[in-house]
């Protein structure tokens, strides 16, 4: 995916680019983007579209995925076809769900190697954090320590690596697959984000290049959702 900029550089804040698409007249498609869409339970980007030719400015206000393209919901219309664009996108918001990105692949890997406990899935918003684990029993004080030692890892500052791996290579590995669901069987490719000598993991979202980046992770409450599953929230400071 060339043109998706954000798989190859999380730290990408603008760009240039020309539309290639529009539908319902708000709903843009740009020859590439660094627009992260909402997916694998992280929240989209939002922005700016800058028209080159008079200036005028829309609003990205919503970024999804649509039909194997990246659509960018802008907040009024306008925008034709081969209009040359700037856009920026809204990077506090980004690079707080970037910290919390990979928050939730610390956690993931922490619980998994220390206690084998498999995440089930997770929400994560400029906010909190949300993962669900496949926990027989509720222990507060298991995920307390399971915190503790996530916070622990984080201070030792391993570099987060993106890289990418052929399918056949990658299922030799099954451990690459603890997060990955419904990933589709015909891709050739994989990309892989490689907490350094800690976790990997088949992914294709923005993370933080090491971990000091993330902050604190502060364990905030956990409910039981289901006979195996307790959800645990989290915030970053
Ligand atoms: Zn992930």
């Amino acid at each position: 995916m060339k043109n998706w900029l954000y798989m190859d550089d999380s730290y990408l804040k603008e760009f240039e680019t020309i539309v290639k698409g529009v539908s319902n007249e708000k709903f843009i498609i740009l020859e590439k983007t660094a627009f992260f869409p909402k997916g694998g339970g992280v929240e989209w980007d939002t922005g700016l579209m800058i028209r080159k030719s008079d200036n005028k400015e829309f609003k990205v206000k919503f970024t999804g995925k649509f039909d194997g393209n990246i659509s960018h919901e802008v907040d009024q219309v306008g925008l034709q076809i081969g209009d040359e664009v700037k856009c920026f996108l809204d990077w506090d918001r980004r690079y707080t769900l970037m910290r919390y990105h990979t928050a939730a692949h610390v956690l993931s890997g922490v619980f998994n190697r220390e206690y084998d406990l498999i995440m089930t899935g997770n929400q994560l918003t400029p906010e909190k954090g949300r993962i669900d684990m496949n926990m027989p029993e509720m222990n507060v004080d298991l995920i307390k320590e399971g915190f503790a030692k996530a916070n622990d890892l984080i201070e030792k500052d391993l570099l987060v690596e993106i890289y990418y791996k052929s399918m056949e290579e990658a299922k030799k590995d099954s451990t690459l697959f603890k997060l990955a669901i419904g990933f589709p069987h015909d891709i050739k490719e994989l990309r892989i984000v490689d907490i350094k000598g800690y976790d990997a993991q088949a992914d294709g979202g923005c993370h933080v290049k090491s971990l000091k980046e993330i902050g604190k992770i502060v364990f905030l409450e956990a409910k039981n959702k289901g006979k195996q599953n307790r959800r645990v929230y989290f915030k970053i400071e």
